[in-house]
């Protein structure tokens, strides 16, 4: 018989609870079309029933006529098309999540009080692409090894993370920065890691340890998700991703007494409780 240890942070997270509700309040209350622009969270499932909600994605608001309404993704929007959709009188939902704003209030600050803003995370992402839009220039790093030597002698930096970065790389890479700049004049390190990502960090790695198998249930788009994924493997090989309750439970829990349930924070309840039966029914366990 297998034993499930389920994590705290299961499901939603706090951030994306709220953009999930809004944006269904505003698809039963609006009598227009309702656009997003991009996926509002990192998960297709909740996409696809956004999506039969009736919110139709766009990637771009070129084409949007005006004063149709606009969703804001959780993970924030470049400035450049927010002062764009303004100018087109588009009704804005803004669903980015309040720790992206604080982060990116952060960004803004820092380099207006004229420091390079060094932004450990990863550049392909939203988050990202949108954050660079509030600090100038600004470098982004995702890995220690990369890291040159006296790039930042005589200036002034500030250090700052993705909300869901990894913490152990984030104090990794703020280390050895300052090993490879000695000569930097002035050094502001603020760890923007929001809190519902550390917990999870945190149990990942307890249930790693603790477990036979470990299971990240989450989208492989989704960035939380996949950082969860590395720490949970770092500690305990059988550690396995698993995107919808259709995946192979038998194989991957073959032999398995206690198995550890994690989730990204875009992964909503339904679908947690959905792996949760299908590993309790499965024949043969
Ligand atoms: S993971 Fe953190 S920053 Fe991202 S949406 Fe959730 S609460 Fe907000």
């Amino acid at each position: 018989m297998t034993r499930v240890k389920s994590a705290k942070s299961i499901g939603f997270c706090s951030g994306v609870r709220r953009a999930v509700n809004i944006v269904e309040k505003t698809l039963s209350e609006s009598k227009g079309k309702v656009y997003s622009l991009g996926p509002v969270i990192h998960n297709p499932e909740v996409i696809r029933r956004l999506k039969r909600q009736n919110l139709c994605i766009v990637n771009s608001i070129d084409g949007l006529e005006h004063s149709s309404t606009l969703i804001l993704p959780s993970h924030g929007t470049p400035s450049d098309i927010l002062d764009k959709a303004v100018k087109k009188r588009l009704k804005l939902v803004d669903v980015t999540c309040p720790n992206v704003s604080v982060l990116q209030k952060t960004c803004g600050l820092l380099h207006k009080q004229g420091m390079e803003v060094i932004i450990v995370g990863d550049r392909s992402h939203p988050e990202i692409r949108a954050l660079l839009s509030f600090a100038g220039k600004a470098f982004v790093i995702d890995k220690a090894g990369g890291i040159k030597k006296n790039v930042f002698s005589g200036k002034k930096i500030g250090i700052i993370s993705q909300t869901t970065q990894n913490r152990d790389s984030f104090f990794e890479i703020a280390a050895k920065l300052l090993q490879k700049n000695p000569l930097v004049k002035e050094v502001h390190v603020y760890n923007t890691i929001c809190l519902d990502t550390l917990r999870r960090q945190n149990e990942a790695k307890e249930l790693a340890g603790s477990v036979d198998t470990l299971l990240i249930i989450g989208s492989r788009l989704s960035a939380n998700t996949k950082r969860l994924l590395g720490i949970g493997r770092k500690i305990n090989r059988r550690t396995y991703l698993v995107e919808d309750s259709d995946a192979d439970f038998g194989r991957l829990l073959r032999g398995a007494k206690v198995v550890g349930l994690i989730s990204g924070a875009s992964t909503p309840d339904w679908l947690v409780k959905e792996v949760i039966k299908k590993i309790k029914n499965r024949k043969g366990r």
